[in-house]
């Protein structure tokens, strides 16, 4: 299926970078292990090629290319699956992780619903995990997605506590709002009786007590579960390790536990190395610079660009003055 496939690895960090490439598009996608692949392996894969929701701290946030077609989205976990975990089968894997996050908006392309079928008659042990930066859009095909098949989670990514901020961070218009997202998740929960997860980027414009009161009014933690996730550095030239950001991560959701959440901090590892975060894509960003003829800029286009101090200044500046 794939005209070409580029490996990139840390072997220090235990994190591989797959980025496959056809004609018209390239596509990553990241695989981990937690500490074998037996054990707990984890695989972020691809929805889209670029992205039309232009976050500002996403490396393809800029540009949108097109959806993936389900054997497209299938085809990076069966090709990683089947070859590249050192003989270990899929099927031996104590827990399997396959996340739809890495690039791409998964709720604006429905064909994940029949990639979803298909990955959940192959690995029926996996968990199938959606995150979202929430479009606006009918959630029902999620929704009755996620009960047809048992194994799928939600998470929303908010990122931030206001809408204002938001609004900053995702400049894509037609996207639900924090109460709205709210909603969506109770729903999720009522269809599933599964708890959906937020997921938050803490930064020093939006760590503190008041931050935490607005997400309790808004998130029950009865029925939401909170990931905190380390900000990433959106381009290679950038890629200071920049543990202040690991500590402001930690800091956020001890905050967060004491206000009642169950709270997991996601660091992705060779984020700093070879651009495993989601929204680094550091590869794609230069396939799209040399192959203008199939790219079309998305809203983010020529805005300013966030890598994570900046984010911190800009929320300061624009929406805490
Ligand atoms: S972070 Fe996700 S939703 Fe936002 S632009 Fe990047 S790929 Fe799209």
């Amino acid at each position: 299926m794939w005209k070409k496939i580029n490996v990139f690895e840390d072997q220090k960090e235990h994190v591989k970078k797959y980025v496959f490439e056809k004609d018209d598009i390239a596509i990553e996608a990241v695989l981990y292990k937690y500490p074998t692949y037996q054990e707990r392996t984890v695989l972020c894969i691809s929805t889209m090629c670029g992205c039309p929701m232009g976050c500002r701290f996403c490396g393809t946030g800029d540009y949108f290319v097109r959806n993936l077609i389900a054997q497209e989205i299938v085809g990076q976990a069966e090709y990683i699956l089947e070859s590249q975990l050192e003989g270990v089968s899929a099927h031996e894997i104590e827990k399997l992780q396959i996340m739809v996050m890495s690039m791409g908006e998964p709720a604006l392309n429905k064909n994940l619903e029949q990639a979803f079928e298909v990955l959940y008659e192959k690995y029926p042990k996996a968990a199938l995990l959606i995150s979202s930066s929430a479009p606006k859009v009918d959630y029902e095909w999620i929704r009755a997605l996620s009960v047809r098949i048992p194994t799928v989670g939600l998470q929303f990514s908010i990122h931030e506590s206001t809408d204002t901020a938001r609004d900053a961070l995702i400049p894509f218009k037609a996207k639900l709002d924090l109460e709205q997202i709210a909603k969506e998740g109770v729903l999720w929960h009522e269809a599933t009786g599964r708890r959906p997860f937020f997921n938050y980027c803490a930064h020093e414009g939006n760590n503190q007590k008041e931050d935490v009161q607005r997400l309790l009014d808004l998130f029950d933690p009865r029925i939401w579960e909170a990931t905190v996730s380390v900000i990433c550095e959106r381009d290679a030239h950038e890629q200071v390790r920049n543990d202040h950001q690991r500590d402001l991560a930690v800091g956020f959701s001890a905050l967060l536990v004491q206000a009642g959440y169950n709270v997991r901090v996601f660091d992705p590892a060779g984020q700093d190395t070879i651009g495993g975060g989601c929204g680094q894509l550091w590869y794609v960003q230069d396939w799209m610079r040399n192959n203008e003829q199939y790219v079309k800029p998305s809203v983010g286009c020529g805005l300013q660009k966030v890598h994570a101090p900046m984010l911190e200044k800009k929320v300061k500046e624009k929406v805490l003055p």
